[in-house]
């Protein structure tokens, strides 16, 4: 480590990051210690839906932090079990449990769809997952994930996921064996770049576990709450799962994630499940004022018109610097940029005050907050512009 980074050496090295460190932000914005401010693109990892520091999220934490902060999972509290009836009306399912990290519903979820396998399906434990699927970073969640550059590591794996190929009905029907119990599916892949499952695929998924007496999970922590301009990404296909996750934006920049299941799954005996913050008061109150901007007529119409605005936009510089595909729903999109510089336009993007992701070395991800302005976006589109002006000669 470098001496700028003096002062953050206490921190465990997981990955290299830029010397910069954020010390405020204010909607699409984030800004240094040296004052200078950068259209934020990338918003905690999708996290953030209505930008940093919203004012209903400060009152939200304000109000509840003066009112009851955690009173323990062994009691109710009013502001989960808000939440979780809101949740459950938005979207059809009929129970949450509340966690407080995407991994951990998913962990939930796996859980939960092996117990009722084991109640209902004669102790079947399999789930199917996808090649390329994020799922998180416990050990189970990563044995569920279907990245390549994870498969050796740390031994020994959970068993219990093989892997079928997204939007390949067959691929899924040929891995169905007594052992099966469950599907398990991101609508959109976010991680491994923004690889939309189709609305053919995910119907025909529900039709597969229908017949087949499985279990349909949606991992929509990437895709929920509005992302893709719906408030669930199944919305897309009109089919509804068994179980679903929930987590990133769901709290607007809290850590607080959900599982949701339907009555007939919702199954844990005393003690299955639990967790010492799962449900506090504090991280609910701001879920349900979150979900609750989200949930006015208005709002995911901005989120598609929006996401137009970006297409379109991308469309154009698609065409001047000759890239690839654009692909992606509402305010979750990737530009293939058909070379491997996705890092470099990262860095000089952000040397020019703009911050978005590189999930692949060729690819460029947009997930700015929900909220965002048009003329936010046309800003984001005329940096890129004299970025990718920068890195490629045209
Ligand atoms: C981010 C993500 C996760 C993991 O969530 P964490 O809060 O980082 O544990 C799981 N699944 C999907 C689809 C994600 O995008």
């Amino acid at each position: 480590m470098n001496a700028r980074h003096q002062h953050t050496d206490a921190l465990m090295w997981i990955t290299d990051r830029p010397a910069t460190a954020f010390v405020r932000g204010e909607g699409s914005w984030l800004f240094d210690a040296n004052g200078r401010r950068y259209l934020d693109f990338i918003q905690g990892w999708a996290v953030n839906t209505l930008g940093h520091c919203p004012p209903v999220v400060q009152k939200a934490l304000a109000e509840q932090a003066a009112t009851l902060i955690n009173c323990s999972p062994a009691f109710f509290n009013l502001p989960a079990a808000a939440l979780a009836a809101r949740l459950c009306a938005l979207s059809g399912l009929d129970r949450v449990f509340f966690a407080n990290s995407g991994a951990e519903a998913n962990e939930g979820a796996i859980k939960l769809a092996r117990k009722w396998g084991s109640i209902h399906r004669d102790g079947a434990f399999e789930i199917i997952t996808f090649d390329g699927a994020f799922h998180g970073r416990t050990l189970a969640t990563m044995s569920a994930s279907g990245k390549p550059q994870w498969a050796e590591l740390f031994a020994p794996k959970v068993s219990g996921f093989p892997k079928a190929t997204l939007n390949d009905i067959d691929s899924v029907e040929q891995l169905v064996n007594p052992r099966t119990v469950a599907v398990m599916v991101e609508p959109i892949q976010g991680e491994s770049g923004v690889i939309v499952a189709s609305d053919a695929f995910l119907r025909a998924l529900r039709k597969l576990t229908q017949d087949r007496g499985l279990l349909l999970i949606f991992d929509e922590i990437q895709t929920g709450i509005g992302r893709t301009g719906r408030m669930f990404g199944f919305e897309h296909a009109a089919v509804s799962p068994d179980i679903m996750t929930l987590a990133k934006g769901l709290g607007g920049g809290v850590p607080l994630a959900a599982l949701l299941a339907t009555e007939a799954v919702s199954c844990f005996s005393a003690g299955d499940q639990g967790g010492t913050f799962n449900g506090n008061p504090l991280m609910t109150h701001v879920g349900s004022a979150v979900v609750a901007c989200v949930a006015e007529p208005a709002f995911l119409a901005n989120v598609e018109a929006r996401g137009e605005q970006l297409r379109q936009g991308l469309h154009r510089l698609a065409e001047r610097y000759s890239l690839g595909d654009i692909r992606g729903r509402g305010l979750l999109i990737a530009l293939d940029l058909r070379q491997e510089i996705g890092a470099t336009v990262v860095d000089i993007a952000r040397e020019n005050g703009f911050l978005i992701n590189a999930p692949r070395p060729h690819l460029l991800r947009f997930m700015p907050a929900l909220n965002v302005s048009e003329r936010e976006i046309e800003t984001a589109l005329s940096i890129l512009d004299a970025t990718l002006g920068e890195v490629i000669s045209p």
